[in-house]
């Protein structure tokens, strides 16, 4: 018998998942960027993949094309990922929210509120190990507080077998050539991580002990997050009653 193929793309239940999430975020009026957007942003990227990057909002270009990232901002930051060997195919990209404010402006805390449960959606379906965030208002989720200038290239453990590594926004590294050299340099962090990350999952599928410091399903604070993680934590789920969708680390092997 011929073995398994090995498994390129998420599974059929999450892209579906992620369809019906899109098309959600497509019609939703939940806050006044509603108004004015072209096309909703919900994200894009691989499903399968151990890393999403979280940037602030969709500018002109990606309002006009629905997709994130795609404008000047979204040109550097696909170079700077090739740069380290990471194709921009093979992670999820998304913002923290999906509709353009007018003029660029920031987004403000009731359209940041408005839109916060999209993202858990998202972070739920494709389990990544790595969170990065782009600029302020994504890194103020899991960076409370922090200023910018101090936590960029900062690696946070999150819980639940995640990391956050703190970024400026493409756009701020492209206004600002120091800020660009710090973009690179953190940026040059990433490798290190995904590396870690693939082995964290293989090691965790084949129920092996783990290298110090790689988050993993024996942590503590780890859980399986299937559909919107609930405020507390959920009763262990035996083998027999686990969702097919928790296998959803083991499908994340095979990208990098
Ligand atoms: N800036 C962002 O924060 N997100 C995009 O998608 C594009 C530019
Ligand atoms: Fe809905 Fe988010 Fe768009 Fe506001 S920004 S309308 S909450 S999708």
């Amino acid at each position: 018998m011929n073995p398994a193929p090995p498994v390129e793309q998420a599974p059929t239940a999450i892209i579906e998942q992620m369809q019906a999430l899109e098309q959600t975020i497509s019609g939703c009026q939940k806050c006044a960027l509603a108004n004015g957007r072209t096309h909703a942003v919900p994200g894009y990227g691989n499903l399968h993949t151990v890393v999403m990057l979280v940037g602030e909002g969709p500018g002109f270009e990606e309002d006009k094309q629905g997709r994130p990232f795609v404008g000047r901002s979204g040109q550097f930051l696909t170079e700077m990922l090739h740069s380290v060997g990471i194709r921009r195919e093979n992670v999820y990209i998304t913002n923290v929210v999906k509709c353009r404010p007018p003029d660029n402006r920031d987004p403000r805390p009731d359209e940041l509120a408005a839109c916060s449960d999209y993202l858990t959606h998202q972070i739920a379906l494709i389990n990544p190990r790595i969170i990065v965030t782009l600029g302020r208002f994504s890194m103020a989720r899991w960076f409370p507080g922090a200023a910018i200038t101090k936590v960029h290239g900062q690696v946070r453990n999150i819980g639940r077998g995640r990391v956050a590594l703190a970024m400026f926004h493409p756009a701020a590294a492209l206004r600002n050539p120091q800020w660009a050299i710090e973009f690179k340099k953190d940026l040059q962090l990433l490798p290190k991580l995904v590396e870690r990350a693939v082995k964290a999952n293989a090691a965790a599928i084949r129920g092996e002990a783990l290298p110090a410091g790689v988050p993993h399903p024996g942590d503590s604070d780890y859980q399986p997050v299937i559909g919107v993680p609930p405020a507390t934590p959920p009763a262990t789920v035996s083998a027999s009653s686990a969702s097919p969708l928790e296998q959803t680390d083991a499908d994340q092997l095979t990208l990098f």
